[in-house]
């Protein structure tokens, strides 16, 4: 029995190495920063989500330390049943002051908040409709809500209103990433919102890379449009990306989150992230607020990317964010760049199916208020360098 299983997971396996889809993990030996070691090698790190470089802030470890010695390490428990902690506490009012919302809940990591928050809200005889680009946690919250599951065509507001009007559905969800995760471009909110409003559907927003970076105060990118929790009453934010901490929370109104703390199982069923995460997080905000100079460094290190990519012909996609893709294609090309800018000291993302569309392989190339100028413009001759020989074979 246990030989037949191997037999069948090896000969999967294998195939996924043929299709030069297989995944490996690297081991970081180093913080997360502009500089890391991976796997022994000294790189420049153009891959990682620490959108502002606070990932390995000192404030953020003092946080930490300061409040061990309060609350100790562990939380012991599910925060319904004694594991929310007045750190928890305070940090959920303080996002939702943040956010300009009525209230905040936590969770203990954004994929659970993506999965608690559509189970809670639609279910049988409910209606979800997600963006096709939507990340994996959305589509699977909409799977597993029972909920009919329409995708719509990225970002085409055409398409959504056609099938809005088609559904007889007693609810309808909307739900799309504020940032695409692999594109970097934003949803259009206030159509989208319009839209719903329309349609009578209720909007929900995954900004887990906006958060942080985009709008006057960092609190993403619906404040980046101007919109408000009755636009957009659901909104969901990460922690562990801009902010450099862990876990996630989603905000809204009194009734959402109450229906939340009752309702979504990835919430009620799991332990209360540690109090000195929340604590590290509350640090994190701070330095958001006092210091908007990373927010600023960091759009002009994307202007400055654009600009050198278009000047070097390199492809660009439409994107004003952190997360600056270069599509090549083929996977097994992709790989072959990555490889390349690897062994020039430069490491990026190289992002196959089924995370993106088949045949839209790309380097996933991320930018932090932590990389110098000189580092963006280093990598950008290395990156010139290593497509050029695949540039060449396909022009
Ligand atoms: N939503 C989006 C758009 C994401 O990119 C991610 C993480 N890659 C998540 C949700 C999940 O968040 P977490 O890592 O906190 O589980």
């Amino acid at each position: 029995m246990s030989s037949s299983m191997k037999q069948v997971l090896e000969a999967e396996l294998q195939k996924r190495r043929e299709q030069h889809l297989y995944r490996q993990r690297r081991v970081l030996q180093s913080p997360q920063g502009s500089e890391v070691r991976v796997d022994g090698q000294h790189c420049i790190n153009f891959s990682s989500n620490d959108y502002l470089g606070l990932a390995n802030h000192p404030r953020l470890a003092e946080a930490v330390e300061q409040s061990l010695a309060t609350f100790g390490w562990g939380s012991g428990a599910s925060h319904l049943i004694n594991g929310h902690s007045e750190l928890h506490h305070q940090l959920e009012l303080v996002l939702a002051r943040f956010t300009g919302r009525d209230r905040a809940l936590l969770f203990s990591t954004g994929y659970m908040a993506n999965l608690g928050a559509i189970a809670a809200l639609v279910g049988k005889g409910d209606a979800v409709f997600e963006d096709r680009l939507n990340h994996a946690s959305l589509l699977d919250g909409g799977l597993i809500s029972g909920a009919r599951f329409q995708r719509f065509q990225h970002n085409d507001l055409d398409d959504l209103a056609r099938r809005l009007q088609k559904t007889d559905a007693r609810r309808k969800l909307v739900v799309v990433d504020g940032v695409f995760s692999m594109d970097g471009d934003l949803a259009p909110l206030p159509e989208l919102a319009d839209l719903a409003r329309t349609h009578d559907a209720w909007l929900m927003v995954d900004d887990a890379h906006g958060f942080g970076c985009l709008g006057a105060n960092g609190a993403g990118t619906i404040e980046h449009f101007g919109l408000s929790q009755t636009d957009v009453p659901v909104m969901m934010g990460t922690l562990g990306k801009a902010m450099g901490c862990f876990g996630a929370f989603v905000a809204g109104s009194e009734a959402l989150i109450e229906t939340l703390i009752q309702r979504a199982r990835p919430y009620i069923y799991t332990t209360a992230m540690p109090a000195a995460v929340a604590a590290s997080t509350l640090a994190s905000l701070q330095l958001l607020t006092e210091e908007s100079w990373r927010r600023e460094h960091l759009v002009s290190l994307v202007e400055r990317f654009r600009r050198g990519a278009e000047d070097a012909g390199l492809p660009l996609m439409d994107s004003s964010t952190a997360i600056q893709p270069v599509v090549i294609g083929d996977s097994q090309v992709t790989l072959q760049v990555a490889a390349a800018l690897e062994s020039k000291g430069f490491l990026v993302g190289a992002i196959r199916p089924p995370t993106v569309p088949q045949g839209s392989a790309r380097l996933r190339i991320t930018l932090s208020a932590a990389h110098s100028e000189q580092q963006v413009d280093d990598l950008l001759l290395a990156l010139t360098e290593a497509c050029r020989p695949y540039r060449e074979v396909s022009a």
